[in-house]
């Protein structure tokens, strides 16, 4: 028991261990302990979470201090206020940089903002950071979920769906085929756009075209209509519905199927 109390005692180091005795968070057990704490130390471990998350864009604030915005799988978008960045903390500098994937442990703050506590970088997508074109693609996905979701949603499938792009990406020998692809699944997963081989509307003919983001045949067209040929109908069919990068990774794409599906994208 005695041992239990040094651990209060001794900082930051301690705290995980702090954690473990307390059975993760549950003060009833840890207060029939007996271990003895100053209140204010015990409700400042106590209110700590942690998260997996990628950084989708960092502003600098004050002189030294960094505001994140960060994308997590539980929580949606967060804000993260981080201080104290120095080029003698270059770690720091890293975790709080556009793209890394890291597990970052916070506090709740007064207002919606958290305050960054600790972090661990587990991807610093350095081979993304050796192209130009590379890092475009990635930050327009991030973009794309910076401006579609809303803080605190939770958003599993789509932080799947951009971390595995963002790895999977400078394998590719044309990523301007994993953007369209992204955007595609994008939509989807945000229930905005269903591609089918069928018309959606008759059921009966074949479909070439998008409408209000559903497959229409050329006869149940009307108003804004995105046109596509029996072509690149049937590769868009293969990028909205294709669950493995495999058939990916050395697909070329005609100008016109990339406009198309960015036009798409972008009426949305
Ligand atoms: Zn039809």
């Amino acid at each position: 028991m005695g041992k239990m109390t040094t651990y209060l005692t001794k900082g930051t180091v301690e705290k995980e261990k702090f954690r473990q005795l307390t059975v993760g968070g549950n003060p009833g057990f840890y207060l029939k302990l007996g271990i003895k704490c100053k209140p204010t130390l015990f409700f400042e471990f106590m209110s700590e979470e942690r998260s997996e998350g990628i950084v989708l864009r960092a502003i600098p604030h004050k002189e030294s201090d960094r505001i994140l915005t960060l994308f997590t799988p539980d929580r949606g978008v967060m804000s993260l206020y981080v201080r104290g960045l120095s080029r003698t903390r270059p770690a720091l500098v890293n975790l709080t940089t556009p793209l890394c994937r890291a597990e970052f442990v916070f506090r709740k703050g007064r207002s919606d903002l958290y305050r960054f506590i600790d972090g661990t970088i587990l991807d610093m997508h350095l081979s993304l950071r050796k192209s130009y074109s590379l890092l475009e693609i990635g930050g327009k996905m991030a973009l794309t979920i910076l401006n579609s979701q809303l803080p605190g949603k939770s958003a599993e499938g789509l932080y799947i769906l951009l971390t595995s792009f963002l790895k999977v990406l400078p394998k590719a020998s044309h990523p301007e085929t994993l953007w369209a692809t992204f955007q595609l699944k994008f939509l989807k997963a945000e229930g905005l756009l269903a591609v089918a081989p069928t018309c959606l509307n008759c059921q009966k003919a074949p479909a070439t075209r998008i409408v209000d983001g559903e497959s229409r045949c050329v006869g149940c067209s009307d108003g804004m209509s995105f046109p596509f040929s029996q072509e690149e109908w049937e590769q868009l069919l293969l990028l909205f519905h294709v669950r493995q990068f495999q058939p990916l990774l050395y697909l070329e794409l005609a100008p016109s199927l990339l406009k198309g599906i960015e036009t798409i994208y972008t009426s949305n």
